[in-house]
């Protein structure tokens, strides 16, 4: 399986530490606010990305944070802690928030058919393991306290900017436009591992520590989650974009310096949704969520089929025409499968099968090509070959794909089939809107009227006519409706 690395800005094949096991870790969202659809575009890819190496045979142990403090509004260590901020503007404890916040992330994940990593883990859960790790890289020498606050120092390494090294300049903190320089740094690319109360007088949430009372960078609890739950070895390291600098440089950073060889092979990140006018940020505080999806009537699986019809490593543009046209295509998508004889017994083609399913695997080994993984349900379903073949292929993709295929086509299957026998088994009403008809003519009216709609039911369309024209005689017209027909007379 190719798979393109950050770190060597090439497609490689995906080798792990050990042999068929991957040790996963994704750095999960800051539950100050909802997720918005951008972020929740980074978990959809990244659970494909996890199900697909399941689906290959690989073990996979996967681990994801929840930033609960340390998440300053700047990631260059400058400005509020993002928690205190959401709890000011809800009026609500730090943890209250915080756990409203996963709980909201987690719901949404659910109706995205996110699957829930194996271990998730909330930051303020492993202050002492923060402790250990940052006691350990200034004995190392890698650390220094200046003004209260631990930080790294980043001159201690033979190379800092681990992936892009040609824009040093550029993304060194300090020269990035509206970030004010921290005095106390030695360099200006140093980060903070522990603040002290010296920093922050008014930050809620704060423990002890061998350099005063204070609190955790936001560094710091990715690496450390990541060796306390899968060891010095990570195979795999995924975010979103912006995530690559600075903080997996500085995850990077601490813990080659920490566990003295290197760390993690694989970096995998997703580029950003974007809407026409720019990034979505959550700290904008204008963003589209998954419950104003559902409001506007999308099933949040559209917005993952959204997703995976464009390639992870481009950026993607939010449009509501995008998401009607998508609305539209798995509706069709759905109506194809659910026409489908979804309970077959026949035996399945294997020679068919083995066909269409290695489109889906050259697609997806190809550097999780979901595009054109979705191309290939569509060549299933064009295939000259059994329903039980295609539906056995369709169940097998969607795995990976989760965008409840078959699930979908069974519920369509089931309302299409209960509207049959609604139509069915429909009542004929006749309605008669003049008033005061004599009741012997209304009476030969309506059998007139119902010996019109045996002949239609019967497809003696002729007769129906007839007896339509013979009404029309009568002085009687006829309005067809739905369940029946209405009259008046005169
Ligand atoms: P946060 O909750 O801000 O820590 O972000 C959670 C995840 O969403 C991280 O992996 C970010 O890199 C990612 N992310 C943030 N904004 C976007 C966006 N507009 N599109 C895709 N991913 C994003
Ligand atoms: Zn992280």
């Amino acid at each position: 399986m190719k798979l393109y690395n950050t770190l060597t800005h090439t497609r490689d094949e995906f080798i792990t530490h050990e042999p068929g096991k991957v040790n996963m870790y994704t750095c999960g969202p800051t539950v100050y606010h909802f997720a918005h659809i951008g972020n929740l575009r980074s978990y959809i890819m990244e659970d494909v990305l996890e199900k697909y190496l399941r689906y290959s045979g690989y073990d996979v142990k996967r681990v994801m944070n929840i930033t609960d403090v340390g998440h300053l509004s700047s990631d260059a260590d400058t400005g509020e802690d993002k928690m205190l901020k959401g709890a000011k503007r809800e009026k609500k404890t730090v943890m209250e928030i915080a756990k409203f916040y996963t709980d909201a992330f987690f719901a949404d994940c659910d109706k995205l058919n996110i699957k829930t990593p194996d271990v998730v883990e909330p930051a303020t859960n492993c202050i002492p393991e923060f402790i250990t790790m940052v006691q350990g890289l200034l004995d190392k020498g890698y650390a220094y306290i200046a003004e209260g606050n631990v930080y790294f120092d980043t001159s201690k390494l033979e190379e800092y900017y681990v992936f892009n090294k040609q824009e040093a300049d550029d993304l060194a903190v300090g020269v990035r436009e509206g970030v004010e320089e921290d005095t106390a740094k030695r360099n200006k690319t140093d980060f903070v591992l522990w603040f002290t109360k010296s920093k922050f007088e008014d930050q809620e949430l704060k423990w002890d520590s061998p350099w005063g009372i204070g609190y955790p960078g936001w560094h710091i609890e990715c690496s450390a989650i990541s060796l306390k739950h899968l060891g010095e070895y990570c195979d795999l390291h995924c975010g979103g974009i912006d995530n690559a600098f600075p903080h997996h440089t500085n995850e990077i950073a601490q813990s080659e310096a920490y566990v003295g060889h290197p760390w993690c092979k694989h970096w995998f990140h997703v580029l950003h949704l974007n809407t026409n006018t720019g990034k979505m940020s959550k700290s904008s505080g204008e963003f589209l969520t998954v419950s104003l999806l559902e409001e506007k009537g999308y099933n949040p699986l559209v917005y993952r089929l959204f997703c995976l019809q464009s390639h992870y490593r481009k950026s993607l543009v939010f449009s509501w025409e995008g998401m009607d046209s998508t609305k539209t295509a798995y509706n069709k998508l759905i109506a194809k499968i659910a026409a489908l004889d979804l309970n077959s017994t026949d035996a399945v083609d294997t020679e068919q099968y083995d066909a269409l399913h290695s489109r889906f695997t050259d697609a997806m080994d190809n550097d999780i090509n979901t595009a054109l993984a979705i191309t290939a349900v569509y060549d299933v379903l064009k295939a000259k070959t059994n329903d039980a073949t295609k539906v056995a292929l369709i169940r097998d993709f969607d795995k990976v794909l989760s965008l409840g295929l078959l699930e979908e086509a069974a519920k369509a299957a089931a309302a299409a089939k209960a509207a049959k026998a609604a139509a069915a088994n429909m009542e004929f009403v006749i309605t008669c809107e003049t008033p005061d008809v004599d009741e012997v003519f209304k009476a030969e009216v309506e059998k007139l009227i119902q010996a019109r709609a045996d002949a239609k039911k019967n497809k003696d369309y002729a007769g129906a006519d007839a007896i339509r024209d013979q009404l029309t005689g009568m002085g009687v017209t006829l309005k067809d409706a739905k369940n029946g027909v209405s009259w008046v007379k005169g």
